[in-house]
């Protein structure tokens, strides 16, 4: 959709009532071939990959909220690959390569910046860790350098690297491909995009039961009503457990808040994304001009997107030690969301082995939003074919049967 000057000048001064919706309001239908429920990046991508590729499917995303309301309006936008194993970092490099193209693809700018991502070591043992993951990304075809303290200060010249603080900075391992996208646009660009492809998208319908007869998804009771539907997908993020137990399954997911804040707006002064496992925290500076920061996870299990303030204390001090140069600017806002946790630090893509046309995409914990494209078309697939994406096999829930786990703790921990 193109805008002329003289529109978009119109629309400003009327109070954007002009402005055309970006997809329609829909009459829900009684019956859908498949139902999304959660409309988060995740939901959406699904929703949107589902009915372009298999055309004809009618679909439909349910989302208790507003869109983009949940994890995806709520987090810190780094995006990256760099995983360890070859399983994970098959799967967000597919995310990568999908972000590479979806401006375009979408029709919208989800303003997806390559501004590299830098994790820093503090240790011997962490530069040993950065080097085997820097080797193991290169052996996957995956952009990977390791870094010295030296040309770090080249890069970076705000960091601080000198040996008086608690924790030296010894180097660092950068991803240049890596960066941030507006994660909103994201949301609204595949809403559009889903919606153009024929998907009804309904917001305000929160799912309270799932019908289930003789172990086959049957439909979903709402708060807008009852929708037939033989083939569900979960997109629910830190409420996976809650749609399980509808199913009467116990998901090995725990949930916990995860917070993150911003500063007052400044001129650019940080021009790439740093994170620390050692210090725990990471900061990059946004288009508007604020410090985006986040931490770790709140250890204890919990509903509430609000988090402790220890976590924040301890975040911010971390980050003024590495930047020195930020110990005067005032944060703005705090905010928390909620996330699920698997016990390797990996997803779950899979259809639920009791009930035929149940599939659950959960468990990305602290690191989904970089995976949202290619989260979205690999269970696209899974539901739309009715059995994995080969990319997408190595996170099937039977994992933890088999014990067949891909421990990636080491590359997702505090990193986003
Ligand atoms: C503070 C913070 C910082 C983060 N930073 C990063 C980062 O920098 N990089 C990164 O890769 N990841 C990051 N993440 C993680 C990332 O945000 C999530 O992994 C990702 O957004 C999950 O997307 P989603 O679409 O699955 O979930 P969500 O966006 O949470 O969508 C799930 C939706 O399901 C809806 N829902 C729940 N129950 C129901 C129901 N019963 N009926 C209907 N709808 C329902 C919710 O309302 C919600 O909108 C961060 C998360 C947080 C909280």
């Amino acid at each position: 959709m193109k805008y002329s000057w003289l529109e978009v000048f119109k629309a400003g001064f009327s109070g954007q009532k002009q402005w055309p919706a970006a997809w329609p309001e829909v009459s829900p239908k009684a019956a859908y071939d498949v139902v999304i429920v959660g409309g988060g990046g995740h939901g959406l991508a699904t929703a949107y990959y589902l009915a372009r590729d298999f055309p004809g499917t009618r679909v439909a995303v349910l989302e208790k909220g507003w869109i983009g309301g949940g994890n995806t309006g709520r987090n810190t936008t780094i995006v990256r690959s760099n995983y360890l194993w070859d399983e994970a970092t098959n799967l967000y490099e597919h995310s990568m390569k999908l972000w590479e193209g979806l401006s375009k693809d979408l029709n919208f700018n989800v303003m997806f910046s390559q501004r590299g991502v830098y994790n820093l070591g503090h240790t011997l043992q962490d530069m040993r860790d950065i080097e085997r993951r820097v080797n193991a990304n290169m052996l996957n075809g995956v952009d990977a350098e390791v870094v010295s303290v030296a040309e770090l200060k080249e890069r970076i010249p705000i960091l601080e690297t000198g040996k008086q603080v608690r924790y030296p900075v010894m180097g660092a391992s950068c991803q240049p491909r890596a960066g941030v996208a507006r994660h909103d646009a994201v949301a609204w660009g595949f809403a559009r995009a889903a919606a153009k492809h024929g998907v009804d998208i309904i917001q305000n319908c929160e799912v309270q039961a799932l019908d289930i007869e003789a172990g086959r998804m049957k439909g979903l009771q709402t708060s807008r009503g009852y929708f037939k539907a033989e083939r569900v997908g979960c997109v629910t993020a830190g409420h996976s457990s809650i749609l399980a137990a509808m199913a009467g399954i116990r998901l090995p997911v725990t949930s916990h808040p995860l917070q993150a804040f911003v500063s007052e707006p400044m001129k650019p002064v940080l021009h790439t994304v740093v994170m620390s496992n050692a210090v725990h925290g990471y900061v990059s500076q946004s288009d508007k001009g604020d410090l985006v920061i986040g931490a770790g996870l709140d250890p204890y299990s919990g509903y509430s997107q609000r988090g402790s303030p220890h976590v924040i204390d301890h975040c911010a001090s971390a980050m003024i030690e590495l930047f020195p140069i930020f110990s005067r600017v005032r944060l703005n806002r705090q905010w928390g969301g909620i996330v699920d946790v698997c016990p390797d630090a990996c997803p779950i893509i899979s259809p639920i082995p009791q009930v035929k046309g149940l599939y659950f995409n959960c468990g990305w914990g602290t690191g989904g939003f970089k995976a949202t494209p290619g989260s979205g078309h690999v269970f696209a697939h899974t539901i739309g074919q009715d059995q994995p994406h080969p990319l997408a096999a190595p996170f099937h829930i039977n994992r933890f049967v088999t014990g067949a786990l891909i421990d990636e703790h080491g590359a997702a921990a505090v990193a986003h």
